[in-house]
């Protein structure tokens, strides 16, 4: 039995809709769970709460399809009958009555979402974006501890950042506030109460009396709340015209994670929606080789399998496309400032051989930058495939293995600046090997070599990163001699840049040169830098 709800759990007579059905040519009603001929239409008390759906169809599937259509009709009837809903009742066994709904909406509470679409899963697309943060992941608020710049200077000496001496309007402001609170403006900042602190931060509750009087003998009055230095910082950064202002600002705000979406930008209704049981931002923070055995391995059945055929297809050679120019260690939620030259060089690579364009020539200006040996190899390779689909390719490189794998070789020099600008060999390898000018054909040959020192220096001092765990790191522990050229390597991803650049370059920095230190440093310790 198919029934369109038209009325539910709702206080009246509802005497309307047996005029509605019955002009629209129903001739059955279910009214609390008994079924009427519409004529017999029973009186209702309006006090109480009635169910009643309309019967639009009793039918027996089988599976000949005269059936399945008529199914679908009277389904259509129903849905158009009460906005998007439509019970169902088998007569045959005791079951309770289905209720479908088709509005991506919770039949029990009516809590709906919009149909779903591309866009919805896109951060870039105010249908995707975090309404908290717009989709960028972080929120930016004024920072206390930008503000206020020494938390042992006093306010007299200039403890708050604009808010000093020289800025009489603020400073009046400051004065009268002392007055009212009785504080003393020659108190170290960090000395007051966390009482005081938070009133200048944030505001009075109290009306305050910032009448000034003028040598003129004229005089304003003026009473009112203090405003509070973070939302006086806050507004005039919105409000103010002048870029010079609002970039002075801006030096006094801090990046904090997003604490509506957890950094993922996207909007709770895209949040939670699963392909089982896995929700979009966990599979692009994931990393490219991750995300890419996630799809190798997902199980879907039937209808779910034919739709997903195709997506699943275009995703996986994507993704592979991706690992294919070494860049299986990077997440897709990467932020496209944060990639390196030859990263970003690379992933646009990585678009064009999906693209399967034709007769296209392709300029690299050293795509092989940061790329370890491993994944250089792939990088050729990839190359390779673009010129065997018939394309052009010209790269601007300095890796050996790229020179040696190439069809032509231009050799620019012999040295640099007006030493050069002179083509020195070109040709297949074997002819530039044969080249008496070309200084890359003497190293490439192994005529000329670098000679290392023999002896290497011994050291005696060393740097020790204690227990580092920034990104992937192991919690490792590392000795860095001092006074030697020591070389950090590995492949891509594996964490050379958290060692060196997120670990040791900022802690080192704050601690011999006091800069400004805007993460967590994650490592236990680093000694022996009083030796630098
Ligand atoms: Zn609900
Ligand atoms: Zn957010």
């Amino acid at each position: 039995m198919v029934m369109a709800p038209v009325i539910r759990g709702k206080k009246g007579e509802h005497l309307g809709i047996y005029e509605d059905l019955k002009s629209e040519g129903f001739v059955r009603v279910k009214i609390n769970d008994v079924v009427y001929p519409l004529d017999e239409f029973p009186g209702l008390n309006k006090n109480q709460k009635h169910d009643i759906s309309a019967i639009v169809d009793r039918l027996k599937l089988q599976k000949d399809d005269d059936n399945r259509s008529r199914l679908s009709e009277s389904i259509d009837t129903a849905l158009n009958l009460s906005d998007g809903l439509v019970q169902i009742e088998v007569l045959d066994e005791e079951s309770e009555v289905l209720l479908f709904s088709s509005n991506f909406s919770c039949s029990q509470c009516g809590y709906s979402v919009t149909e779903l679409e591309p866009r919805m899963f896109s951060f870039n697309n105010p249908f995707g974006a975090c309404e908290k943060c717009d989709g960028l992941g972080v929120i930016q608020y004024f920072d206390q501890n930008k503000l206020i710049s020494d938390n042992s200077a006093t306010i007299n000496e200039g403890a708050i950042k604009g808010w000093n001496r020289r800025n009489r309007f603020y400073f009046h402001q400051l004065k009268c506030l002392a007055k009212h609170y009785d504080f003393d403006l020659d108190t170290p900042w960090k000395s007051y109460s966390e009482e005081i602190q938070n009133i200048l931060l944030w505001g009075s509750k109290d009306k305050i009396n910032f009448s000034k009087s003028f040598r003129s003998g004229s005089k304003i009055v003026r009473q009112h709340r203090f405003e509070g230095i973070i939302p006086n910082t806050d507004r005039r950064f919105k409000e103010t015209d002048s870029e010079f202002i609002r970039n002075e600002l801006a030096k006094m705000l801090s990046d904090s994670h997003c604490d509506a979406c957890g950094g993922s930008r996207l909007k709770k209704e895209s949040r939670n929606i699963f392909i089982n049981e896995t929700p979009i931002q966990n599979i692009t923070n994931q990393k490219i080789s991750d995300a890419l055995s996630f799809f190798q391995n997902i199980k879907l059945e039937g209808a779910k399998a034919t739709i997903a055929e195709k997506i699943l297809k275009e995703i996986k050679e994507r993704l592979t496309f991706l690992e294919d120019v070494g860049l299986n260690y990077l997440t897709l939620d990467r932020g496209a400032g944060t990639l390196s030259g030859g990263e970003a060089q690379r992933i646009r690579l990585a678009s064009q051989i999906g693209s399967g364009l034709v007769g296209v020539t392709y300029v690299l200006d050293e795509p092989s930058i940061g790329l370890h040996q491993r994944d250089n190899e792939r990088l050729i390779k990839t190359l390779y495939h673009l010129k065997s689909l018939g394309n052009t390719v010209i790269v601007v490189e300095h890796d050996e293995e790229a020179i040696r794998c190439a069809d032509h070789i231009i050799d620019i020099g012999p040295g640099a600046g007006k030493h050069g600008g002179e083509i020195c060999a070109q040709g297949k390898l074997t002819d530039i090997l044969k080249s008496k000018e070309s200084m890359t054909a003497a190293y490439l040959s192994g005529e000329r070599k670098i000679d290392f020192p023999k002896t290497a220096k011994k050291p005696d001092k060393f740097i020790e990163i204690v227990d580092a765990y920034e990104n992937n790191l192991q919690h490792v522990t590392v000795r860095i001699p001092i006074g030697v050229f020591t070389c950090i390597t590995g492949v891509s991803g594996s964490g050379k840049s958290s060692l060196i650049n997120q670990t040791l370059m900022p802690m080192s920095s704050f601690l011999l040169n006091k800069a400004n230190l805007n993460k967590e440093i994650k490592c236990k310790q680093i000694q022996g830098l009083e030796h630098l």
